[in-house]
């Protein structure tokens, strides 16, 4: 058994190694990435392709930053690990950056997308049972919270959560973008309302102004938290630092994952400061929460986004992105719909959307197929206008082939 992973097999080779000792828990697209560099990666055949797809909105200031390079680099050489039983710098200014950059208030780290909204649904259930007994939480159809058993119960779609049964209690679905089906969903037991401002693996689906303003208004009358899972569109993906800015809304607490460690593992939750008590110690903890490494790399993320002028970049580009596919649009009938905002876009087909992705990785381009007919495009935030040109002209090219 050969354990130098810098030995140079092949994607065959590779391929193999997977069907015999990785679980199938995905569906791979039979390309093996090698390395990467801003917009690019390259697969172990030397092939080059563009990626609008960021290893899913993780890599937002691109593959191989040389800052966050660097600040991994020397972090690693210095402390990478501590637990959370001693303070150090680098998480005491991710909570500041993360704090003041949102509602103030206070912060808890984990690692993933799915912790960060296990940790919100916590602090629901902990802040409701100190306020008259509540512990229900309302979460929308079509949505995606994670594959815990509780975020996957908080997912309100059948299709996850089937074989996993009996799932926790506490969870009631409401229509996303239906104000009045939230109405129905909200009783005396409700202690908070989680939702996704705009919605990534149900197909880009941005909330509507009326429904996020009135959800807000609706939490305050009822005494409930709003809590919003800006795991996907958070940390700059919309041109804004959270996707919730937009609306002119602010949540009680929301959380964080993908794009916070620009690759790294890091996930949180951010919340306002009249919830920073709730939590006391021997509540809520992760072994590998926060850490001296992960909170550098999330912190030369942020002054990555700040320094390049990535928030502007990435409502500059998402533009020219989202005319240049309503461009296409015109053009091709198969082309049904262009939503999103920002670098977070999603392109609705009449059809199904799995065999545009592949036509559009032959040549060359890299993005998701999501629910059934979308396609989704989530380039990282420091794509440059050519770029966006090179791209639009790929998607261009397998349009003709629809
Ligand atoms: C990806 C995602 C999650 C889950 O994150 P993991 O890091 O995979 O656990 C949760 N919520 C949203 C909106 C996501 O897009």
């Amino acid at each position: 058994m050969n354990t130098d992973p810098t030995g140079h097999l092949s994607t065959g080779e590779i391929a193999g190694l997977y069907r015999r000792y990785v679980l199938t828990t995905y569906s791979p697209t039979g390309v093996a990435l090698a390395r990467g560099r801003g917009a690019w990666v390259w697969d172990v055949e030397g092939r080059r392709y563009l990626d609008c797809l960021s290893g899913i909105a993780v890599t937002g200031v691109g593959h191989a930053h040389p800052t966050l390079v660097r600040a991994i680099r020397r972090q690693a050489g210095r402390l990478m690990h501590t637990s959370n039983l001693f303070f150090h710098e680098p998480q005491a200014r991710l909570a500041e950056a993360l704090a003041t950059r949102s509602m103030g208030g206070g912060c808890f780290f984990c690692n993933s997308g799915a912790e960060a909204n296990e940790a919100l649904i916590k602090l629901a259930r902990l802040w409701g049972s100190q306020n008259g007994g509540r512990w229900r939480i309302v979460t929308m159809r079509n949505s995606f919270h994670g594959r815990t058993l509780a975020t996957l119960t908080a997912t309100g779609q059948a299709k996850v959560q089937r074989g996993f049964e009996p799932l926790p209690d506490g969870f009631d679905y409401a229509d996303f973008n239906d104000l009045e089906s939230v109405k129905a969903a909200i009783t005396d037991r409700t202690a908070a309302v989680l939702v996704e401002a705009i919605q990534g693996e149900g197909g880009i689906v941005p909330a509507t102004e009326q429904f996020l303003t009135g959800l807000r208004r609706l939490c305050t009358e009822r005494g409930i938290l709003l809590m919003m899972d800006e795991v996907q569109c958070g940390l700059g993906r919309t041109g804004r630092w959270w996707a919730w800015q937009a609306y002119g809304v602010e949540p009680d607490a929301f959380s964080l994952a993908k794009g916070l460690g620009g690759g790294f593992p890091i996930g949180a939750i951010v919340v306002a400061p009249g919830l920073t008590q709730v939590f006391q110690p021997g509540n809520h903890a992760s072994t590998f929460g926060g850490t001296p490494l992960a909170c550098t790399a999330a912190l030369a993320v942020i002054r990555i986004i700040e320094d390049e002028g990535l928030l502007e970049n990435a409502r500059q580009r998402g533009e020219q992105f989202m005319d240049g596919l309503r461009g296409l649009q015109k053009r091709h009938a198969a082309l049904v719909e262009v939503r999103g905002r920002g670098l977070m876009i999603g392109l609705v087909l009449d059809r199904p959307a799995q065999p545009f992705e592949a036509r559009l990785r032959e040549l060359g381009l890299l993005a998701l197929a999501t629910g059934e007919r979308v396609l989704r495009f989530l380039p990282p935030l420091t794509i440059r206008e050519r770029e966006v040109e090179r791209a639009l002209r790929i998607i261009a090219r397998a349009c003709r082939d629809l």
